[in-house]
């Protein structure tokens, strides 16, 4: 063994692990979530498409448990739960989906602060001539602007696309009152609830969106495992080739969505409560040690583990290089071949430049205690204070 690595590890002054407050981007595995997908891959490990053995009845019966308690978190129906690789390929099915069965070129309004899953995959349907775009506004929390809403759906409108929850600056939108309007309109609903389940209240009985998105990797599950909810949906009839086959599924990441949605069921609301708190002392301690922060988004309608802040004079990719190693954040905007692009979530704020080269976004999560929000305020404060004071005169706040 290499003594130099043996000695550090070894060491009683190695440096303290980075406080990871990033979970808008992904969350670890719950252990006993992971301990769930390991039993699944190395014990019932069946095909869940062969049920002609006991494996592979086996599998087949712990996907049906999963469908079971992701419905169960949601009030959706069994038969409604398809189990995709994540969000995205839910949000590409669903797309197809609608353009499949409703018309070509479908007419799709989508708020300007969706996810670039959603924007990009829209996007890419309009270029190649199978739909239509329009844009819904925002105000300056990200919150859906009801004339222009209104506007837009009285243009006519197939499909709207709105999040159940913001993923940059946490932003709750009220989507009974989306569907209801959209539904007047004719208009069927994506809802993206990715940032959402488990984490503020999202029950799809009675609610009557055409899709729901979900993501495993938001909730404690592995990476690679979603679904789509819709009780319109078919293989058959997306606009495509997929489910010609149906694929083996990847029933250890299914098993272990289901139990995190079950978790989630039972612990959710408790740990909001529990984030709520945490979150609100991170922002207040941050308020006392760096003057001139701004919280961007709502303060109410927010999701519990969501803080977003502006430091402006304090360049955020300067701050998160000072906070490498110490405190894992984000800037919370998209990714552009590895070079960051100004938030388009701020920027259909219209919130001031200097906000906007300036902001970081805070995910707490299951893991963090109030001994990590204590050590992150006190690093971010210090980063940004370092920052400001070498960038003054350079930058014109
Ligand atoms: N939608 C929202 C709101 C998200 O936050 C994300 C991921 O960050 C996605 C969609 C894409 O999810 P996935 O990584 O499961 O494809």
């Amino acid at each position: 063994m290499n003594e130099h690595t043996f000695a550090s590890r070894h060491s009683t002054s190695a440096p303290m692990p980075a406080v990871y407050l990033d979970h808008h981007a992904t969350t670890p595995v719950d252990p006993r979530v992971a301990e769930v997908a390991i039993r699944m891959m190395v014990e019932e490990f069946g095909n869940a498409n062969g049920v002609e053995n006991i494996h592979g009845e086996r599998a087949a019966s712990a996907v049906a448990q999963a469908k079971e308690r992701v419905a169960q978190l949601l009030g959706a129906e069994l038969g409604d739960v398809y189990f995709t690789s994540g969000s995205t390929e839910a949000i590409q099915l669903a797309i197809s989906h609608s353009i499949g069965t409703r018309r070509a070129p479908l007419r799709i309004a989508i708020s300007r602060v969706e996810h670039k899953a959603v924007i990009d995959t829209a996007s890419h349907a309009e270029r190649i001539g199978m739909a239509v775009l329009s844009w819904i506004d925002v105000d300056d929390k990200a919150q859906i602007d009801r004339s222009s809403l209104l506007s837009v759906l009285q243009g006519g409108v197939d499909l709207v696309c709105v999040m159940a929850a913001n993923n940059e600056v946490g932003t709750i939108y009220p989507i009974g009152e989306i569907v209801r309007t959209a539904s007047e309109h004719g208009a069927d609903v994506l809802i993206d609830a990715t940032q959402a389940i488990g984490r503020m209240p999202l029950n799809l009985e009675d609610l009557g969106a055409a899709y729901v998105i979900l993501s495993g990797h938001k909730i404690y599950a592995p990476k690679g495992i979603g679904a789509l909810i819709s009780p319109v949906f078919e293989y058959s009839s997306i606009f495509g080739l997929q489910g010609a086959h149906h694929p083996t599924p990847n029933v250890s990441g299914i098993a272990a969505f289901g139990f995190a949605c079950e978790l989630m069921e039972l612990e959710g609301e408790a740990e909001s409560r529990r984030l709520t708190q945490l979150r609100d002392q991170l922002q207040e301690r941050l308020h006392s040690l760096v003057s001139g922060l701004i919280v961007n988004g709502p303060e109410t309608a927010r999701l519990p583990h969501n803080l977003h802040i502006s430091a402006p004079g304090a360049p955020n990719d300067v701050i998160l290089s000072r906070l490498r190693g110490k405190v894992s954040i984000s800037t919370g905007s998209a990714c552009n071949i590895g070079a960051q692009e100004p938030s388009h979530v701020l920027r259909a704020m219209r919130l001031p430049e200097p906000y906007i080269d300036s902001c970081l976004r805070i995910g707490l999560g299951r893991t963090t205690t109030a001994n990590d929000v204590e050590r992150a305020a006190v690093a971010i404060a210090e980063a940004i204070n370092d920052v400001r004071s070498s960038f003054s005169g350079v930058l014109d706040v």
